[in-house]
């Protein structure tokens, strides 16, 4: 039987975050450097700044991954205005500079995880929104950012790509979130695939919006509507995630 990917060992946590990277990595490959130029399916943002996003994500990621390594606090941002004018500056780099970027970064996060002492794992860290998490929780925020952010290149990959238990993580993820901040009440997502068909609101009268998991999660994530109907009249756009 498949697991949650919230139940997989760190092992096959770790397994699933580098075939993500892979992913992003021959996603980007495919694309010459005059693509890069072209907009991503993030509204404002060109490929280039969505490379620029998953690169200096992972550096920041390393951060919390050295953090919990050496007890020393490391945010991931200083500021989010700080993050935003990483973002433009990385976009402006030359194609070559923006592709050692990704795989440079890359890298340094790689061997942040392979650096961490064992026990370490269970050490606090603080999100960008400033949640305190467990440092395990930095292989699942790489996870995500990778596989979607694959798909917002906008050149071929999608969320059918995404391994079906990222795709129930990501929708588990999502739907605490909105519960925790109070957003997405009344929301059920019923899969019609998968091994854990039902997240979000679960009571009667809850508005029921059904898809396959890649369809649930791309509507989801605000990225599509394809695919998805609801029990409503009209399928409303979904609440924000991050
Ligand atoms: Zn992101």
């Amino acid at each position: 039987m498949k697991k949650h990917h919230s139940a997989m060992d760190l092992d096959e946590r770790l397994v699933m975050v580098r075939r993500g990277t892979e992913h992003f990595a021959e996603a980007l490959a495919e694309l010459y450097d005059t693509d890069l130029d072209g907009d991503s399916l993030l509204p404002g943002w060109t490929r280039r700044h969505v490379v620029a996003h998953v690169g200096y994500n992972a550096l920041a990621i390393a951060r919390l991954v050295d953090w919990a390594t050496t007890g020393v606090e490391t945010r991931m941002y200083e500021s989010p205005d700080a993050r935003d004018s990483e973002i433009a500056h990385g976009a402006a780099l030359s194609a070559k500079e923006l592709r050692r970027l990704f795989e440079h970064s890359a890298a340094e996060l790689e061997r942040a995880w392979r650096g961490m002492p064992e026990k370490n794992w269970t050490k606090q860290v603080k999100t960008s929104s400033g949640r305190l998490v467990p440092a395990t929780e930095t292989v699942w925020m790489r996870t995500r950012e990778v596989w979607i952010h694959a798909v917002d290149l906008d050149d071929g990959a999608s969320f059918d790509d995404i391994p079906a238990d990222v795709l129930e993580h990501i929708l588990t993820d999502i739907t605490d979130t909105w519960k925790d901040r109070d957003d997405g009440a009344g929301i059920r997502l019923v899969a019609t695939d998968g091994s854990q068909p039902v997240f979000g609101d679960l009571a009667a009268d809850a508005e029921v919006v059904s898809g396959s998991l890649a369809d649930l999660a791309a509507w989801a994530t605000g990225r599509s509507t394809d695919g998805v109907t609801s029990s409503a009249e009209e399928l409303k756009e979904a609440p924000v995630w991050l």
